[in-house]
């Protein structure tokens, strides 16, 4: 299987080179060069299967060479070992018609973990192999630094270095960060808000002796292996509905379009997915997309569902690609427009190819409140803010086919604010009761690139 970058200019790697390099030297994202496809035969015959055998037969043709089968089976047996419900993923029915794909029973309670858990080990079996170690440094605004903290912990051949804002995540995803207590992993507080941390990540790989010296890597969004992780809830989803004798539509909220993405590619390989709906939150920058084919910068404004509080959605490239009939010289103008004037207009084939598999919809806060609370009264589930959005927007695209909309984050992730929409404190799970007790462990830093490589350097293990 080969990879080639979206802006057309990076090299071509194979499954490995492209989890271990993530974005491309271009600036470009990495994709399939062919996405490959699943017949109906092939489809029918995951019913009845395990989630991790899914996972074996959905992703087997993506990584190629890089994993002889058994040894991926193993891998993939020992990402989703820590998951809380023996269907990793359980389908929920809320209304007629009307699914909720629970995607979070994993250890970090976010459907980020389906992803972490197997690229986590997928990483450290790459680097056993040579030797090689590496540091990874992620930027968070909660969900993912504890899910990279989970996957990597007490892996040998890497060390991991989170940056959160100093008292802007919940307490949940603060001590998810700071009570483990393996030496290859430090939660650091950075003072400042998200943006600063992103923008200390980006200085640290952009200063190239220091990324080489430490062996730099990141595991964010754009990584293509997380990507193709996440394509296997899409198809244990559809197969419980009826596929590939029924079509499913699905609803996901979303933020920087990487889980959604993913159920593109699912629909790419034959998984007969007839609508993809897109639910923002009131940062509905791909709502306005859709709706005006006008793809324009706006402020981030802070809401209940911090996750998809976001402005520039970096794997909305991926999809941009294929509209734009995969040509990487004009997709790269494109991205150079973005930086240059805050935005750019699609094309009307752009917006026809689009407009032929995604709908969208946004949910503001009042309605992400009143939908948490009416699914409450209505079917005794608790929703979590962003699976709420999801909710909202899947009421107006429900039709004939069954409608899945994933459920990205456990309640008790975000208790205020389903609390002040319930009245009701959700609870963690048992598993997690601990996490209240246990000790935390946690540097502060000062929002200073010198500062930050003084720290990884000190810490990390030669
Ligand atoms: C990351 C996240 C999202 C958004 O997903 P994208 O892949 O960025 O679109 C939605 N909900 C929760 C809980 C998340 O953590």
């Amino acid at each position: 299987m080969c990879y080639i970058s979206t802006r057309g200019s990076a090299p071509e790697l194979d499954f490995a080179g492209a989890m271990m390099t993530g974005l491309a030297r271009d600036g470009g994202l990495y994709i399939p060069r062919e996405v490959p496809r699943m017949d109906r035969a092939a489809i029918a015959a995951l019913a009845g299967l395990s989630y991790e055998e899914t996972c074996l037969r959905v992703i087997r043709p993506f990584v190629g060479d890089t994993f002889a089968e058994a040894e991926l089976r193993a891998l993939i047996e020992a990402a989703y070992r820590g998951f809380g419900h023996a269907a990793r993923a359980p389908l929920v029915q809320i209304g007629a018609n009307h699914f909720l794909l629970e995607l979070f029973h994993g250890p970090t309670l976010a459907f980020k973990d389906f992803a972490m858990a197997l690229i986590g080990q997928m990483m450290q079996a790459v680097l056993a192999r040579s030797g090689q170690r590496i540091t990874i440094v992620g930027a968070t605004s909660g969900d993912t630094g504890s899910a990279a903290i989970e996957a990597f912990r007490g892996l040998a051949n890497v060390d991991v270095f989170i940056l959160f804002p100093h008292g802007r995540v919940s307490e949940v995803q603060r001590r998810q960060m700071t009570t483990p207590t393996e030496d290859n992993v430090h939660a650091i507080a950075l003072d400042g808000d998200f943006d600063d941390c992103q923008a200390r990540l980006k200085d640290m790989f952009n200063d190239h002796a220091f990324r080489d010296e430490v062996g730099l890597a990141g595991v964010n969004s754009i990584n293509w292996a997380r990507v193709m992780a996440q394509i296997v809830y899409y198809f244990t989803a559809a197969v419980s509905l009826g596929a590939p004798h029924r079509k499913v539509n699905f609803t996901v909220p979303t933020g920087n379009f990487g889980d959604i993405f993913a159920g593109y590619i699912a629909r790419e390989m034959g998984l007969p997915i007839d609508r993809l709906v897109i639910a923002t939150n009131q940062n509905d920058i791909l709502h306005r997309t859709l709706a005006s084919g006008a793809h324009v910068l706006g402020r981030v404004t802070p809401s209940i569902s911090p996750s998809m509080d976001i402005q520039v959605s970096s794997n909305f490239e991926r999809v941009l690609f294929d509209a734009m009939g995969r040509d990487g010289a004009a997709l790269s103008a494109r991205m150079a427009a973005l930086g240059r004037d805050g935005g750019f207009s699609l094309s009307a084939a752009e917006l026809a190819f689009l407009r032929g598999i995604f709908d969208s919809g946004r949910a503001d806060e009042a309605e992400t409140r009143a939908t948490i609370a009416a699914t409450r009264a209505a079917t005794g589930e608790l929703l979590c803010p962003h699976s709420a959005v999801g909710v909202h927007v899947a009421a107006s695209h429900q039709g004939a086919q069954p409608m899945v909309t994933l459920a990205t984050a456990h309640p008790a992730k975000f208790p205020d604010a389903v609390e002040a929409a319930t009245g009701i404190r959700p609870v963690l799970p048992e598993r997690m009761a601990a996490l209240f007790d246990r000790p935390e462990r946690v540097t502060g830093v000062a929002n200073d690139l010198g500062a930050l490589e003084a720290l990884v350097r000190a810490r990390r293990r030669t």
